[in-house]
């Protein structure tokens, strides 16, 4: 039998070394579980980085997978599909915004957002210079437009010069947000839910106060929804929750639930007034097979009860992290929204943590540099929780 040691070296020797992997070859997955090559089997609170939402091995997402292989998997966008229709209606009706672009991943729809930001700018005054605020410990993709948006220089610097006209301010600070506005400023980005930077929730007076200093001006709110949206915070998308909309919305991760797809979405303002046939394109974006995935989620969403079945749950997912922090000094905070949490980690490195928690068999990850992140399946039960905290403390007291 080839082991996991074996395929980590061939690894090494093929795979361009952009990531410090964990030592861990994971061979298949069973609901909120996942089991290396060895058999070895894992709790997994970070399904993929927040995207295998309804858990490894769902009947009913796989079986239309499978009947959309046998079917169809590729016609390109000179043609129509039925998946990508169905899928489109569904994603809007979730969103109450107005047309959808789909792509293939979380940073091509940050790309297609400033696109469709800045065109919508050009087309009302034909100038050029239109800048675009976005927000510090920001995370939005690596592309070269996605991260002229993403506030972190270490990610920024060897990369420069990126795209032009962006401009940062202090999330959830909303007269830092005002002190970058000018008349050239076409549009404001950032993350209902600061993902990667560490798990930070908008504050309700300052996502009202972008919508209105929006309005007022007529700049574009654009809410990346990649990490946060698709039911993770307990509604479909997390901005629901503040009971406003975003102009132009973004989503991915979880939005195929293990297939590689992205979409960004528009309201009707921006719809009718920016990209036209020529400026965008795609080869694989609203693929059948994609698709199908999406459609399907959309459907299981409903059918599984999945945003009442994650607003049921938080509470106590918090009463046990909560637990944690009043356990270890080293724990100083919760931060978080639904079942995307974070505990922050003070005085001990959190690569450790999570580097010692999958040696005991749970998977957690970190985000920015100093928090410990959850972000599981959201069919997660209480006893999957009750074994998580367990796991974890074992892992710290052994350490
Ligand atoms: C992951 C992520 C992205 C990038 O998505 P990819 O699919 O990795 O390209 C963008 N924004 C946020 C908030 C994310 O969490």
């Amino acid at each position: 039998m080839t082991c996991s040691k074996e395929y980590i070296e061939r690894a090494e020797n093929a795979v361009l070394h952009t990531y410090n992997r964990f030592p861990v070859v994971f061979d298949h997955g069973e609901g909120v579980y996942l089991y290396d090559l060895e058999g070895k089997k894992y709790l997994d609170f970070g399904a993929g980085i927040a995207v295998f939402s309804l858990g490894y091995g769902n009947q009913e997402y796989n079986e239309a997978l499978k009947n959309q292989i046998d079917k169809l998997l590729h016609t390109s966008n000179l043609y129509y599909n039925v998946p990508m229709t169905e899928a489109a209606e569904k994603l809007l009706k979730a969103s109450g915004l107005s047309k959808v672009f789909f792509t293939n991943s979380g940073t091509e729809a940050i790309e297609g957002a400033i696109k469709a930001a800045r065109k919508y700018a050009w087309l009302k005054d034909n100038s050029t210079d239109h800048e675009i605020i976005a927000m510090k410990h920001s995370f939005h993709g690596r592309s070269m437009g996605a991260l002229s948006v993403t506030g972190n220089s270490h990610y920024q610097e060897p990369f420069k010069p990126l795209i032009g006209g962006i401009k940062f301010a202090d999330f959830n600070d909303l007269d830092s947000v005002k002190a970058q506005i000018t008349e050239k400023t076409c549009a404001i980005i950032l993350e209902t839910v600061q993902g990667e930077g560490g798990i930070y929730p908008a504050e309700k007076t300052f996502l009202e106060g972008i919508r209105k200093l929006c309005d007022e001006k007529d700049i574009l709110l654009i809410l990346d929804e990649i990490q946060c949206g698709m039911g993770r915070t307990g509604t479909m998308f997390a901005y629901e929750d503040y009971g406003i909309k975003p102009d132009i919305m973004t989503s991915a991760k979880a939005l195929g639930c293990g297939v590689p797809v992205g979409a960004f979405v528009l309201n009707e303002k921006v719809a009718n007034s920016s990209l036209k046939p020529g400026d965008h394109g795609t080869t694989y974006g609203g693929n059948p097979f994609a698709c199908a995935a999406v459609s399907k989620v959309f459907d299981l969403f409903e059918e599984q009860h999945i945003l009442e079945h994650v607003q049921e749950i938080t509470p106590y997912f918090e009463e046990r992290l909560d637990g944690l922090v009043e356990k270890y000094d080293f724990f100083t905070q919760r931060r978080g929204k639904g079942l995307m949490q974070g505990l922050v980690v003070e005085g001990r490195p959190v690569g450790e943590i999570v580097a010692k928690a999958l040696e005991n068999g749970l998977v957690v990850i970190s985000a920015g540099s100093d928090v410990l992140r959850f972000v599981p399946p959201l069919i997660i039960t209480k006893e999957q929780i009750d074994e998580m905290v367990e796991k974890l403390e074992k892992t710290i007291d052994g350490q």
